[in-house]
C-alpha cells in the first residue's frame, strides 16, 4: 500500500502557492487525484480551496467579571452535494488551516457515505477544560450569533467534535432558533439531546461505526494474522465520546482492550481492562488514570504498545514518522480525524501496517447526524434498531466500495504504461478517489454557474 508522490502537472493554485508546507488533506488529495483520469484542472483548484472562511472575534464576560475576547472560525468547503456538514471543536490549538483541512475531509467523507451534504467544520480557540459551563454557554451563544445565517438547516449544519457535546448542540439550536423564529429549526444542528430532536444512537455512532468498519475490513482477510475483532488486543488513545464508546463496543465484541488513555495519561492491563470500570473511574475522577487494578502508562508508550489494533481517538497529528517507527500494531483504525500524518503514513506503509482511514472509520458519526437531520426535517422519531440497521449497512458499504476501488487501482497500476508507473494506492487513496469522482461528477452535472 504505497503512497503516491505528488505529480508535476501543477494547477494554478499549486504553482502560485507560497512555500508553506502542504496540509494533510492537500497531500492526500494530490495523491488521489493522480489516479483520476480526466479531472478538470479548474475543478481541482475548486476542490483544493474552501468556498468560504468566516472568522469572528467576540468578547465574553467571564465568571470573575473580567472580559476576554475569543476567536471563532467556521469553514464551508463545498456545497456541491448539499449543505455543509461538520463538527465544531473547542480547543486552544484550533487554527484556520486545521479547520479548512477538516472541512475538506468532511466533503469527501459525506460523498463516500453517499450523504446529501458538503463539507464544513468549525472551532473556537479556547481551553474548554478551564471554562465553566456558564462561560461555555456564553461562548457558544455569542459564536452562533456572530455566524448569523452562515449556518442553517439548508446551508451549513454543525455537530459535536472535540470538547463539544450534546449540551453545546442544544445551545446552538436554542440560539439559532431565537434568531430565526417561526420555522422548524431543529435540523440546524445535529448531536442534540433526544428531547430536542436528537437521534437515538448518535452518541454511540462514531465509536460503534469504528467497530463495524473494522469488522468488515477484517472479513476481507487483508490484515495478516488478524481475522476477527474477537480476541484481538486493542489500545485506544483518547477516552471521550469516540474513544470510550469504541472501547466498550470492542470489548463487547470479544476484543481485549489492553490500554486506554486521555489527556492526563493512560491505563494498561495486559489481560484486558474492564472498560465499564474505567468509565466509572473517569466519571468520578475526571481521568482514566488511577483506575483500580491497572498499571499507569504514558500516551507515547500506549502508541508503541504491543497490540493488534491501535485506535487513535483523540487529536490529529499524533502518529508522526517517529511514532510510526515504534508502532507494533498490525492495524491502525483512525477513529480521530487525521491522527496519522503523511510522514507517519509513509513509515507505516513501509512497515506493512495497514491504516483504516478516518474517512471510513469514523463515518458513523456523520451518518447518524444525517439520520437526525432527516428525522428533524420530517418531524419523525426513529427507533434505535432502525438507526443502527441503516447505519451498519452504510458503514459496511463504505468499506466494500473502498476495497473494491483499491483492488481496481492495484490492477490498473500493474497494467499501467505510464512512465514512471503509478504506484499502488493506499486504502485512504482508494476511498478518496471514489469520493472526489462523485463530487466532480455532480459538479459537472449541475453545470458550472452561470
Ligand atoms: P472528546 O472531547 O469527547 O474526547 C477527546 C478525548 O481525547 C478525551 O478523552 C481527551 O482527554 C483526549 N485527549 C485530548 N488531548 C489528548 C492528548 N494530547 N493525548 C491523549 N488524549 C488526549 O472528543 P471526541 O468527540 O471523542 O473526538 C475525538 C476525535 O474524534 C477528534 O479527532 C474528532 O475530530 C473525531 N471525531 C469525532 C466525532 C464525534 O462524533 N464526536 C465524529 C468523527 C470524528
Amino acid at each position: 500500500m504505497n503512497n503516491q508522490k505528488p505529480t508535476s502537472d501543477a494547477t494554478p493554485a499549486e504553482e502560485h502557492s507560497t512555500p508553506e508546507p502542504l496540509s494533510t488533506t492537500q497531500i492526500q488529495f494530490r495523491r488521489a487525484k493522480a489516479h483520476i483520469v480526466g479531472l478538470k484542472r479548474g475543478l481541482i483548484e475548486f476542490f483544493e480551496l474552501p468556498k468560504r472562511i468566516v472568522k469572528v472575534f467576540f468578547p465574553i464576560e467571564m465568571e470573575d467579571g473580567s472580559v476576554r475576547t475569543f476567536q471563532g472560525i467556521r469553514v464551508l468547503h463545498n456545497q456541491v452535494l448539499g449543505p455543509g456538514k461538520g463538527g465544531i471543536r473547542y480547543h486552544p490549538e484550533v487554527t484556520e488551516e486545521e479547520v479548512v483541512d477538516l472541512a475538506t475531509l468532511m466533503t469527501w467523507k459525506c460523498a463516500l457515505f453517499d450523504l446529501p451534504f458538503g463539507g464544513a467544520k468549525g472551532g473556537v480557540v479556547c481551553d474548554a477544560k478551564s471554562l465553566s459551563e456558564t462561560e461555555l454557554r456564553r461562548i457558544t451563544r455569542r459564536f452562533v450569533h456572530e455566524l448569523g445565517s452562515d449556518i442553517g438547516p439548508y446551508t451549513d449544519i454543525p455537530a459535536p467534535d472535540l470538547y463539544t457535546n450534546e449540551l453545546t448542540m442544544a445551545w446552538i439550536y436554542d440560539t439559532y432558533n431565537a434568531m430565526h423564529p417561526g420555522a422548524n429549526n431543529r435540523p440546524v444542528v445535529t448531536g442534540k439531546p433526544l428531547e430536542l430532536g436528537g437521534s437515538k444512537g448518535r452518541n454511540e455512532a462514531t465509536g460503534l461505526g469504528c467497530l463495524w468498519a473494522t469488522e468488515r475490513l477484517l472479513e476481507f482477510g487483508l490484515v495478516p494474522e488478524l481475522e476477527s475483532v474477537a480476541g484481538a488486543r486493542i489500545a485506544i488513545q483518547g477516552f471521550g465520546n469516540v474513544g470510550a464508546v469504541a472501547a466498550r463496543r470492542f470489548m463487547e465484541a470479544g476484543a481485549r482492550v489492553i490500554a486506554v488513555s486521555d489527556s492526563q495519561g493512560g491505563v494498561h492491563a495486559p489481560d484486558g481492562l474492564d472498560v465499564n470500570r474505567v468509565m466509572l473511574h473517569r466519571k468520578e475522577h475526571g481521568t482514566v488514570v488511577g483506575t483500580p487494578e491497572t498499571q499507569t502508562i504514558t500516551n507515547p508508550a500506549l502508541l508503541a504498545l504491543d497490540c493488534d489494533i491501535l485506535i487513535p481517538a483523540a487529536l490529529g497529528g499524533t502518529i508522526t514518522g517517529a511514532v510510526a517507527e515504534a508502532v507494533k500494531a498490525k492495524l491502525i483504525v483512525e477513529a480521530a480525524n487525521e491522527p496519522v500524518t503523511p510522514e507517519g503514513e509513509a513509515v507505516l506503509d513501509e512497515r506493512d501496517v495497514i491504516v483504516l482511514p478516518d474517512i471510513v472509520a469514523n463515518g458513523g458519526g456523520v451518518t447518524v447526524s444525517y439520520f437526525e437531520w432527516v428525522q428533524n426535517t420530517e418531524n419523525q422519531k426513529w427507533e434505535l434498531e432502525e438507526v443502527e440497521r441503516k447505519m451498519k449497512a452504510r458503514i459496511r458499504r463504505a468499506v466494500e466500495i473502498m476495497i473494491a476501488r483499491w483492488r481496481k487501482l492495484a490492477a490498473e497500476a500493474v497494467k499501467s504504461d505510464e512512465a514512471p508507473p503509478l504506484e499502488p494506492a493506499s486504502l485512504r487513496t482508494a476511498a478518496l478517489v471514489v469520493a472526489i469522482e462523485r463530487v466532480a461528477k455532480a459538479a459537472l452535472q449541475r453545470g458550472i454557474w452561470p
